[in-house]
């Protein structure tokens, strides 16, 4: 079935690797090839070039993260009630996504192009198939790290469920098209089809597949979720959700523990799955000393790099932020030594959800009752510090995203709230929140919490170590947080304690109560009373 690089144009009419994706004739069509063959196009295109060790290292251009005011849902009769419109989710017209995806397709035709087909979830039961086209191939590349990898027996009678025409060097116009710009990220749940044109970041093709699944899966019954999963020796899963930057990669590779996966899952009644078959890390400052599983995925061929710097010999120099602090490698899970290669984990023991608070008052760890637990998922909150390059001085930003992950919802975040209350009622799983952002103080005055202190939190926590010990209940949060933790200092477990100024804490403790509060105030009408009665009050 596989066509690669035929230069006879009247064999690559209606050929089978294009099938749904309308677009009919290709000058050169390279289907399902594997890194090697990608990286050789890659090459030839001028699109990347290698690192020492053989990483496929690109640049991605002006966008070196996501386009947030680019990304639209087409306004169908048959979606239309069920989508969560807003900013996050903003319509575009059925007759102007014809539009696009017409030029899209034209422009498409003839060209060299990429195929993927490849699968979104381990469990077969609620898995998607996707055929990716695209022009570069890196892209390809990207994909083919990221999703899950068909065995090659499925591959002959593939049918897609999901088309992606990827196109990332077609400018949209916005009068033409309907769109906000010359990018444009649109998904179809009528038509199964999303479109991508006019950015280089691949994290688009990722996290348009992680909508669509946060679309399908509740009306199975299945709660998709914004987390990384792993398993311990004693078949337990964890699962860790944060925002981007908590943690949720770099916690969940332990070597002590399976990595199911870094960034996206399921949990059904079968248990929790990934819906990838990739990581896609975060390199900025990566340390070898404190994460040697993901720098080893770094350093290897078969690897992408997104916008890394390196030296004229190609070797790395992971601090450099000249084209981004969002410096990324993309990496088949297999690349991690410890992984759970059949992507599930059964029911999940303990859920812990991670937080980066750059104002340096939330504890390191707490306990949640099922309660706090969902007023703190439908808070979804972290702290940004306002660009590095700024310095020292400039004030945190609280972020808060429902359900951790609000880019990538199409529907109203009650769905996702009530599928997790639910299944944290029915399985008992434990849940924690974690601080992995400042201590000592905010951004610019106290330090980033140390991995290791916050790996053997995890530890404990995970091993039931903190079930039967003493907590003692925060006075701004109404947090239960331990008092005594092996191998963790007591004045690091009290966030208090561990700032100079006591008085500093309390205000800015006080600050980001006062923030919990107004964003709350959205949901305060819709959740239950317990939930209600959970949430964080500002003092009187
Ligand atoms: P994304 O959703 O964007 O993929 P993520 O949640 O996976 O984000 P990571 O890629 O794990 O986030 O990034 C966490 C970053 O914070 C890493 O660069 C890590 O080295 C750094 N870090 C510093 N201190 C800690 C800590 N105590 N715990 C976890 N990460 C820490
Ligand atoms: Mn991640």
């Amino acid at each position: 079935m596989t066509v690669t690089h035929m230069t006879d144009f009247a064999n690559l009419r209606d050929a089978v690797p294009l099938a749904g994706t309308g677009v009919r004739v290709a000058s050169a069509l390279h289907a399902n090839l594997t890194a090697p063959a990608l990286v050789t196009h890659s090459l030839r295109k001028n699109e990347g070039r290698l690192s020492a060790d053989g990483a496929l290292i690109v640049r991605t251009g002006v966008h070196t993260g996501r386009s947030v005011g680019d990304k639209f849902v087409v306004d169908e009769p048959s979606t239309t009630g069920n989508v969560w419109w807003g900013k996050i989710n903003q319509k575009l017209p059925v007759d102007k996504f014809a539009i696009l995806k017409s030029r899209v397709q034209a422009y498409l035709q003839g060209r060299e192009l990429f195929t993927q087909d490849l699968y979104a979830g381990a469990d077969p039961a609620n898995r998607i198939s996707i055929r990716l086209v695209t022009t570069g191939a890196w892209h390809a590349m990207f994909a083919r790290n990221m999703f899950i990898r068909p065995p090659a027996e499925d591959l002959a009678g593939f049918v897609p469920d999901y088309v992606i025409l990827h196109a990332p060097d077609f400018e949209a116009d916005p009068l033409i098209d309907g769109v906000n710009s010359s990018s444009a990220i649109v998904l179809s749940f009528a038509e199964k089809m999303i479109v991508i044109a006019g950015t280089q970041y691949a994290g688009e093709i990722k996290k348009s597949i992680f909508t669509v699944m946060n679309w399908i899966l509740p009306e199975r019954d299945v709660l998709p979720m914004h987390c990384s999963a792993n398993i311990g020796p004693q078949e337990d899963a964890a699962l860790f959700f944060g925002l981007s930057g908590t943690g949720k990669t770099t916690l969940s590779s332990d070597p002590t523990r399976r990595l199911i996966g870094d960034d996206e899952h399921g949990w059904g009644p079968d248990g929790v799955f990934n819906f990838e078959g990739g990581c896609y890390a975060k390199v900025i400052d990566l340390s070898q000393k404190n994460e040697p599983e993901i720098w080893a995925a770094t350093h290897r061929f078969g690897t992408v790099l997104e916008n890394v710097v390196a030296d004229p010999q190609g070797r790395l120099d992971l601090s450099d932020q000249t084209y981004t602090e969002n410096t990324r490698a993309c990496y088949p899970v297999e690349f991690i030594p410890n992984v759970e290669l059949s992507g599930r984990g059964g029911t999940p023991k303990n859920v812990i959800m991670l937080t980066a608070d750059a104002f340096g008052v939330l504890p390191p760890i707490s306990r949640l009752n099922p309660a706090q637990a969902m007023y703190h998922f439908l808070s979804g909150y972290t702290a940004r510090v306002a660009g590095t390059e700024k310095g020292l001085g400039s004030e945190p930003q609280a972020t808060f995203s429902t359900c951790f992950g609000s880019p990538f919802l199409p529907r109203h975040p009650q769905v996702y709230g009530k599928l997790l209350q639910a299944l944290i009622a029915k399985t008992g799983a434990s849940c924690w929140l974690v601080n992995t952002g400042w201590t000592g103080g905010a951004y610019g005055v106290g330090k980033r919490m140390s991995i290791t202190h916050t790996r053997a939190l995890l530890r404990a926590a995970l091993a039931g170590e903190l079930d039967n010990i003493e907590y003692r209940t925060d006075p701004f949060f109404g947090l239960q947080i331990p008092v005594h933790v092996n191998n963790v200092p007591d004045e690091v477990l009290d966030p208090r304690s561990a700032w100079a100024d006591r008085a500093a804490y309390d205000a800015a403790a006080k600050g980001l109560v006062q923030r919990f509060v107004d964003n709350f105030a959205t949901f305060a009408d819709l959740v239950d009373e317990d939930v209600k009665a959970a949430a964080i009050r500002a003092a009187a």
